[in-house]
């Protein structure tokens, strides 16, 4: 099969990042034998640096047309007081390809357990998926104001969100554990209740999905108490972004984690949750596993190439398992011996 890609290498330890991940697809396709046609775009502040815009109008169309976007990272102190930032750029590049949901696996391996900050019992086997909402609720809603004396948020919901963020949560339960967990504020929020009475009216097309309700509070708890406990957790945007956010210290580094972004038709987003990371950028001592899961995670979810995916993981655990750990994770393997030795075991 033929698949076009988008990549945007962006900023700080981006473009090392992304060569390994384009190096492993590289193989990938080798190896199954899938044409993966791949385009380096400017965007971020190697777009600005190029351009002028952190977005320019090429790596729009670009990403537009393709079959799938993956993203490195983007931004650092040089853009701080650009006109229009590169972090504008991302927000951008997200509304104009509608991504309404935000995906993010937190899994941890049984080599980095110990290096969690909660005791290693309590979180090995953690593996669950946060579903965030990403393009309503309090962030977006009008009216949204503030002076020296006053200030309002409005935190509104159309049905017809919540029903397309949380059907796509059920469909991804499916293909897991096939338990969700909703998470609101219903005691207190309208929204909220509407988010709840949505969800169970949902849950009837699913009756093989086991749905739980969890309170917001309660959810923050049990994430830290109880990790292994999750499936599937589905919130809308503001409680998905600290969720998720104080989900992913969980792995013990952020250097670990992808997440995809999704649209109602059109090109998918991959990128790692971390940033560009400008301390330690142009070292050759960044973590390119959260790459490697974002190629991971296109692989599955955009292309449905379920064996490439799994033998991508497989080869990227495997070399951890071996030993191989970059300096986030307490080792001193170097990117692109990580790279390497995970090439070494596809090779196999
Ligand atoms: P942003 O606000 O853009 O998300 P941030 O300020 O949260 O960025 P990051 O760029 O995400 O910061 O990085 C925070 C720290 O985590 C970095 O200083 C870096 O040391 C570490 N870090 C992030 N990603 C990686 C990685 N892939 N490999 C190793 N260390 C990383």
């Amino acid at each position: 099969m033929n698949y076009t890609i988008a990549a945007l290498p962006g900023d700080g330890i981006g473009p090392e990042i992304m060569e390994s991940g384009l190096s492993l697809l590289e193989t990938i396709g080798k190896k199954f034998k899938h044409d993966f046609n791949v385009t380096v775009y400017p965007f971020g502040g190697a777009g600005i640096d190029e351009t002028g815009d952190p977005i320019p109008p090429q790596t729009i169309k670009g990403c537009q047309e393709a079959d799938a976007i993956l993203l490195a990272a983007i931004g650092g102190p040089k853009w701080e007081k650009a006109e229009k930032t590169p972090e504008d750029g991302l927000l951008q590049l997200r509304k104009t390809l509608g991504l309404f949901s935000n995906i993010r696996p937190i899994a941890v391996s049984d080599s980095i357990a110990h290096l969690s900050p909660l005791k290693t019992e309590r979180v090995k086997g953690t593996d669950f998926v946060v579903v965030r909402e990403l393009t309503g609720g309090l962030y977006f809603g009008q009216p949204k104001m503030w002076n020296d004396e006053e200030a309002t948020d409005t935190l509104y919901y159309k049905k017809s969100e919540i029903e397309q963020i949380v059907r796509q949560a059920f469909d991804i339960a499916m293909t897991r554990k096939k338990k969700l967990t909703s998470v609101d504020k219903a005691n207190v929020l309208a929204s909220s209740k509407l988010w709840r009475k949505t969800v169970n009216e949902i849950a009837t097309e699913y009756p093989e999905v086991t749905v739980e309700h969890l309170y917001v509070d309660a959810a923050s708890m049990k994430i830290i108490q109880h990790p292994t406990a999750f499936d599937v957790i589905v919130t809308e945007n503001m409680f998905g972004d600290i969720l998720s956010d104080e989900a992913s210290v969980i792995t013990g580094s952020l250097g670990m984690l992808p997440s995809g972004s999704h649209s109602k038709k059109g090109p998918s987003l991959y990128e790692p949750i971390h940033g560009s990371a400008p301390d330690i950028a142009g070292q050759n001592i960044a973590n390119p596993m959260s790459m490697i899961l974002s190629v991971v995670m296109m692989l599955r979810q955009s292309f449905h190439l379920y064996e490439e995916a799994d033998a991508l993981e497989k080869a990227a655990n495997d070399a951890m398992d071996a030993g191989f750990l970059t300096a986030d994770l307490g080792g001193d393997t170097k990117t692109t011996e990580f790279t390497a030795a995970v090439q070494a075991n596809l090779a196999e």
